[in-house]
């Protein structure tokens, strides 16, 4: 199966839930895949890894941080120096001067610490809301949820939401999740994304959702279906059978 469109209605929030919690149960110690030591290399990776596998950042970023340990040290950075020690992630000359740029903040502004609040963390050059969600909930535990690609193509594969924008599809996600849960979600659904509902080839014979999936293939006549459908289907054929027995 290649790419499939995404679902044009979201699923009731009873089989949302129900979808959420299998995934939960699926990726218990769901964690993030960049390495990082402290909050100041969790916000330099998070920034490194737009359009950019973690895995490469992680490649990328052991030099980097034995060049350039603290904020001090990257705010005194050569440009030229770091774009050569991050040349193998995408967009390297524009993150070059992100992450210089924002470890002169953290070290003007902040005493060269990484900030707690959205407010601040969104103000540093190369850090949009998904960053900022990202360093509150993995470096500082905070109740925020990232999208990324990953996130938005599940979210929407599952019926989760139909937003258009990263913004509504989190305000989608987050109103089925307990709050004290936003940051353990973010992780499920991209670590779903990554090994099972792959962006080109989902493999949703492998899927724990599929039952309850609006976009899991459907069945051919005769046999049974799968996804929402397929539930609804089987619902009713159990009732029809009660029913016949009585
Ligand atoms: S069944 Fe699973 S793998 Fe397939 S589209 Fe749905 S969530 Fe993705």
């Amino acid at each position: 199966m290649g790419a499939i469109p995404f679902p044009k209605r979201k699923v009731s929030k009873t089989i949302a839930k129900k979808e959420l919690a299998l995934l939960e149960a699926a990726y218990p110690h769901a964690v993030t895949a960049l390495a990082y030591g402290n909050p100041f290399e969790l916000l330099v990776a998070v920034i490194l890894s737009a359009q950019c596998t973690d895995a490469r950042v992680n490649l990328t970023t052991p030099a980097l941080f034995a060049a350039y340990p603290t904020p001090k040290a990257l705010a005194a950075a050569r440009l030229a120096d770091v774009e050569r020690l991050i040349q193998s992630c995408g967009f390297f000359r524009t993150k070059a001067k992100n992450i210089i740029g924002a470890a002169r903040a953290l070290v003007a502004e902040h005493a060269g610490r990484v900030p707690e609040t959205r407010e601040e963390l969104e103000a540093l050059p190369g850090v949009g809301r998904k960053t900022a969600s990202v360093v509150l909930s993995v470096a500082f535990g905070e109740a925020a949820f990232a999208v990324d690609t990953h996130v938005f193509r599940v979210a929407h594969r599952m019926g989760l939401t139909t937003g258009t924008t990263p913004l509504a599809v989190e305000r989608d996600v987050t109103a089925l999740v307990p709050e004290s849960k936003w940051r353990f979600a973010h992780h499920w659904l991209i670590l779903h994304g990554r090994t099972i509902c792959k962006a080109q080839r989902p493999l949703c014979d492998r899927c724990p959702v599929r039952e309850l999936c609006p976009s899991a293939p459907k069945k051919r006549a005769g046999r049974v279906r799968s996804g929402a459908a397929g539930a609804e289907v089987r619902r009713r054929s159990r009732s029809l059978s009660k029913a016949s027995k009585a």
